[in-house]
């Protein structure tokens, strides 16, 4: 008895131990051993989610075990649990039944006690499930949407899946006929209708309004598509009262190399696509583009490989000479970031905008500083020619109240002078961050430090960001320099001569970026622009060529 105790008992805990993998049949078998063991006829428990519930008589009742006539109580156990849950337990036996010795009553007290706390564990989970993953009307939300989604790339993947966001159409029009309450029936009716064609395989969940999102396996698009185009619900039974609903629907069809990221990655790439399907007035349906994957895939794998690339030093600091027009002498250059990923030198544009999109360009641009301070530190030790290398800092910048401090620590860590820094910022478009901008370039000015405005004449380029901040030098931005031969050459001339002469006449060290002929050139001579940076002379040069170029000192 003792034996068949404990491993009854044993088996009983590994249940409720691993219950979420136990299915409820197993469980039932435990509690009939259990019973029979016990010779008892009925176990019935309660529960009670507070002390309030308790009183108000808001319970749950379980009753799994019921086998003969209840006639006398064995054992009535009631705890309260730390959430202030209370489950109570009751073991019935029958008349019949010879007395319990206390060898049985202490073994069903520890049973009954693992039961119950069994119970108040696995009711609170589903309590917080529903109160979490279900909204108010008791859809099935966002995260349960997300928790499927990560549930699924940890099982069996997405393959052969379609995710799909979609929106009822008009719905805000039914309300508004037929009443909110109908519209909840009608939504109901609807959310119920889809839910039957997409099986026990997906999911449907309503994540906010009349916006729902679904996954499901590739078989079911078909009719899917079907039922957006409009399935009818019927609100009023008796009457035979019925009213079409159609939705428009982002599309997904998860192709066999999607990598998951997050949930939210795959929300954020049907999105657009469904917002575009409301705005089109006869289609309905838009499907996620290849091209749009293809760009999404491109950000998280630039995200993915950001901290590895940084760890291994892939990303290297490229230098483009910038240039006296006059005499040819190299007289600084610019430090461009190449990212050298798998044999390939991937360009800034196909990775700064993204890692612009958080502060991961900060730690980028200190990288690159760090480099351009080291590659200066080895030729002053060398007692090489050195000049001034600027440095691009991004505007995600000014969100740093350290960035000064931090820029001159580094300047600082590697013994460069500061006149051999530049920094490069381009101009900014709030009041807010015009302030920030202000008093970094007022900062770096007290310290000796030049700042450069970047990409002068594009975008919010302001006469008033040139006159209110201490700028060193002034870029002007090779959109600005006249082209080929055409009628706004003349008007471009004109500009772009203005802008030079301001520089100098307020004493700002100017130079042309993107100078790319000898006409050009001789123009930037002709306009008194002093310096230039283009393929005219070079294109940015890893560092030993630059290296090469910077001994000769000039072209
Ligand atoms: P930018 O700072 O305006 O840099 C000048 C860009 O013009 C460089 O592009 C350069 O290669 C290109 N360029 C130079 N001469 C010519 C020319 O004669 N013709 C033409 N068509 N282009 C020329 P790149 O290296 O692709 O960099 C693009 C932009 O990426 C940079 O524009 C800068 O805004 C950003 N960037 C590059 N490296 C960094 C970095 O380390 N940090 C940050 N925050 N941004 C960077
Ligand atoms: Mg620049
Ligand atoms: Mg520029």
């Amino acid at each position: 008895m003792i034996d068949d105790f404990s491993k009854q008992f044993e088996k009983l805990i590994d249940i409720f131990v691993d219950y979420e993998h136990r299915s409820r049949e197993n469980l039932i078998e435990v509690l009939f051993e259990m019973g029979k063991m016990f010779r008892l006829t009925k176990v019935e428990s309660e529960f009670y989610k507070s002390a309030t519930d308790q009183r108000d008589g808001v319970r749950e009742y379980l009753c799994d075990y019921d086998i003969g006539p209840a006639d006398k109580v064995v054992m009535s156990k009631c705890v309260i649990a730390k959430t202030g849950a209370i489950v109570k337990c009751t073991a019935y036996t029958s008349n019949d039944q010879p007395p319990y010795t206390e060898e049985e009553l202490r073994q069903l007290d520890l049973s009954i006690r693992a039961l119950q706390s069994f119970i108040s564990r696995n009711r609170m989970q589903r309590a917080i499930e529903t109160l979490g993953y279900h909204d108010e009307d008791g859809y099935p939300n966002f995260p349960y949407y997300f928790r499927h989604l990560e549930r699924m790339n940890t099982t069996c993947g997405f393959r052969d899946q379609v995710a799909l966001l979609y929106n009822l159409r008009q719905f805000s029009i039914i309300n508004r006929d037929l009443g909110n309450s109908i519209g909840n029936v009608v939504m109901r009716g609807h959310y119920e209708a889809i839910k039957e064609i997409v099986g026990d395989k997906g999911v449907v969940c309503r994540v906010g309004g009349d916006n729902f999102a679904m996954i499901f396996t590739a078989d079911k698009l078909k009719p899917i598509l079907k039922a957006m185009e409009g399935i009818p619900i019927v609100y009023d039974k008796e009457n035979d009262r019925r009213v079409m609903v159609s939705a428009c629907a982002g599309v997904f069809i998860i192709p066999p190399d999607f990598v998951f990221e997050r949930p939210g990655s795959i929300v954020e790439l049907i999105f657009p696509a469904c917002q575009k399907a409301k705005l089109e007035k006869n289609g309905i349906i838009e499907y996620v583009s290849k091209r749009s994957f293809e760009e999404r895939e491109n950000i998280s794998r630039v995200r993915r490989n950001f901290d590895e690339g940084l760890a291994k030093g892939e990303f290297r600091a490229y230098y483009q000479p910038k240039v006296d027009v006059r005499t040819g002498k190299i007289i600084g250059a610019e430090a461009l970031c190449r990212w050298i990923r798998d044999g390939r030198v991937v360009p800034p544009m196909e990775f700064i905008p993204i890692l612009e999109q958080n502060t991961d360009i900060c730690r980028l641009d200190f990288y690159m500083l760090e480099q351009v301070c080291k590659n200066i530190r080895k030729r002053i030790s060398e007692g090489k020619r050195v000049v001034r290398v600027s440095v691009n800092f991004s505007r995600k910048h000014l969100l740093d109240p350290d960035l000064l401090e931090n820029i001159v620590r580094i300047i600082e860590k590697n013994k460069v002078p500061y006149e051999y820094i530049e920094i490069e910022l381009t101009e900014t478009n709030t009041e807010v961050d015009f302030k920030k901008l202000q008093r970094l370039v007022n900062g770096l000015q007290e310290v000796g430090i030049s700042t450069a405005v970047d990409d002068f004449g594009v975008g919010y380029s302001s006469l008033n960001l040139v006159r209110e901040l201490p700028w060193n030098v002034l870029k002007i931005d090779r959109s600005l320099l006249p082209g080929m031969e055409n009628e706004r050459k003349k008007l471009s001339t004109i500009v772009f001569g203005h802008i030079v002469s301001l520089a100098n006449a307020m004493g700002i060290e100017c130079i042309t970026e993107g100078v790319e002929t000898a006409e050009q050139v001789e123009l930037l001579k002709e306009y008194g622009c002093p310096y230039a940076q283009g393929f005219y002379y070079d294109k940015p040069l890893p560092y030993e060529e630059y290296e090469k170029k910077l001994d000769i000192g000039k072209y």
